[in-house]
């Protein structure tokens, strides 16, 4: 079967999961940055391609990043 290539429409952060690390930073400096709390928020969902989303997504070590298509349907995790 073939694999279904929605793109990605949102990205949430959830701030109880999210302990700094800043990997997704790393990868996707553009989309993400850490506020005055230490925490990641996205700043720009489109500033990066859709694998190096899913990629930071990914990386993080709490799975705290939430990812969903462009119909709200939850990609990831
Ligand atoms: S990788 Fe996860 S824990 Fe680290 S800053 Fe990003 S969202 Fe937070």
């Amino acid at each position: 079967m073939a694999e279904q290539k929605k793109k990605i429409g949102r990205i949430e952060v959830d701030r109880e999961l999210c302990i700094g690390a800043a990997t997704c930073i790393a990868l996707a400096g553009d989309v993400f940055e850490l506020d005055g709390e230490n925490k990641a928020v996205v700043t720009n969902p489109k500033g990066a391609d859709d694998a190096t989303i899913l990629m930071a997504a990914q990386s993080c070590p709490t799975k705290a990043i939430k990812v969903f298509d462009e119909d709200g349907n939850q990609i990831y995790p």
